[in-house]
């Protein structure tokens, strides 16, 4: 058993927690980062493979070193993964992968214990969970009820086309993810449907110069939505009812490959979904591209979260002193979760994390 005390451990070896380590070393703090995966950068690397992000290499790149593709380039999840690899490479970051944090508390001193699956244990007066939140599968309740002749997956399970069993497919949510993968079955040859509300959508091609170049406004406007802004909440509460923009695909590109657009999956009757307006589907496979969320059971901290999610002002824990958090939606601004957002956050993060420990509200 392991009795090192950490000035800061750090949860998740994603940009989130790259960007976090490198803010606290220029603080030389001694810190530690852990991840489950292989290989930093394996939570793109088993996105679809043909996934090409929206981000520019402008605001996907971090602090000194640049991501090696063009100026106007959007990097592939690979691609992008081999850049966080290089970047704890680079700047020396201490990764432990392959390392799964399974319990974290906190003692009486205050001091947090992090249990690792190697069976060690951890001491730190810091730490920030950096663990993503697109690691647990959103499905609707009554997808349990689909025949089990239709193979059903979701998103984030999905690789390529090989996925999808000969015949129809029918892709439910018709975000980003959705509309990505729709296109994809229509090209291998399979009648597709896409089920959902149009999430709207940014104007023009992003993938031309200029198309680049304009996406910064909306960049911005996301940067620009803070949480200590009546603008930026407002925003945030109607993002939240109508889902993320179309950023890339257009709803005439789906038009085009001839995917048939339907409203809602409102249940399942006999084994098959149905429509709002009643009509039943009989596809091979269903994709659900339903959202996804944060694994964090394995906190073990009372009162850290409650239904509205982790508690928290920009990211710092209202519950425990020097417990943090990041990437969370909406930590500070709506881009707080992406690429575009996390590098000011973990400034925060970090300046806030060398103050003397405020005092824990009450759990
Ligand atoms: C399909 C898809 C497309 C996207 N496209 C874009 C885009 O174009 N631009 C953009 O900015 N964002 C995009 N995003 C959002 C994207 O997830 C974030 O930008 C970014 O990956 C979040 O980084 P992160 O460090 O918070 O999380 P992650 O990259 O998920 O990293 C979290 C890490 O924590 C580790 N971990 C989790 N639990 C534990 C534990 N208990 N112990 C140890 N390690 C643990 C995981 O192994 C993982 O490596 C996309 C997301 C998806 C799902």
């Amino acid at each position: 058993m392991s009795t090192t005390t950490l000035d800061l451990a750090i949860v998740g070896a994603g940009a989130a927690g790259l960007h976090t380590a490198r803010r606290a070393m220029d603080r030389d703090m001694r810190i530690q980062v852990f991840d489950a995966h292989a290989r930093i950068g394996d939570s793109w690397r088993e996105r679809y493979r043909s996934l090409r992000l929206f981000t520019p290499r402008r605001w996907a790149q971090l602090p000194g070193l640049r991501l090696d593709i063009g100026v106007f380039d959007y990097p592939t999840a690979t691609q992008l993964a081999d850049y966080l690899e290089r970047y704890a490479a680079t700047f020396e970051i201490p990764v432990r992968t392959a390392t799964r944090v399974q319990r974290l508390h906190v003692d009486a001193e205050g001091l947090f214990h992090l249990a690792l699956d190697t069976g060690e244990d951890v001491v730190a007066q810091r730490v920030v969970v950096a663990v993503g939140v697109h690691h647990r599968a959103v499905v609707p309740t009554f997808a349990a009820d689909v025949d089990p002749s239709i193979r059903q997956l979701h998103s984030l399970d999905y690789h390529g086309p090989e996925d999808f069993a000969p015949g129809s497919v029918l892709v439910v949510g018709a975000a980003n993810s959705g509309t990505d993968i729709a296109l994809e079955a229509a090209a291998a040859g399979h009648a597709t449907v896409i089920a959902g509300r149009h999430p709207g959508q940014v104007p023009g091609n992003i993938d031309t110069p200029i198309g680049n170049l304009i996406s910064d406004i909306f960049i911005r406007k996301l940067r620009n939505a803070t949480s200590d802004t009546e603008k930026g909440r407002r925003l945030w509460e109607e993002r939240r009812g109508h889902g993320v923009n179309l950023v890339r695909n257009h709803l005439s590109d789906l038009r085009k490959a001839g995917i048939r657009q339907v409203g809602r999956v409102a249940g399942v009757e006999d084994g098959r979904p149905v429509l709002e307006d009643g009509e039943r589907l009989n596809p091979a496979t269903i994709v659900w591209c339903t959202g996804s969320r944060p694994v964090l059971d394995w906190i073990d901290i009372p009162g850290f979260a409650d239904e509205q999610g982790v508690r928290h002002e920009r990211g710092m824990s209202t519950v425990v002193p020097w417990l943090a958090f990041m990437g969370l939606p909406f930590q500070y601004s709506i881009a707080s979760p992406t690429l575009m957002g996390m590098g000011r956050d973990a400034e925060y993060v970090v300046e806030h994390l060398l103050q003397p420990a405020p005092v824990a509200q009450a759990a």
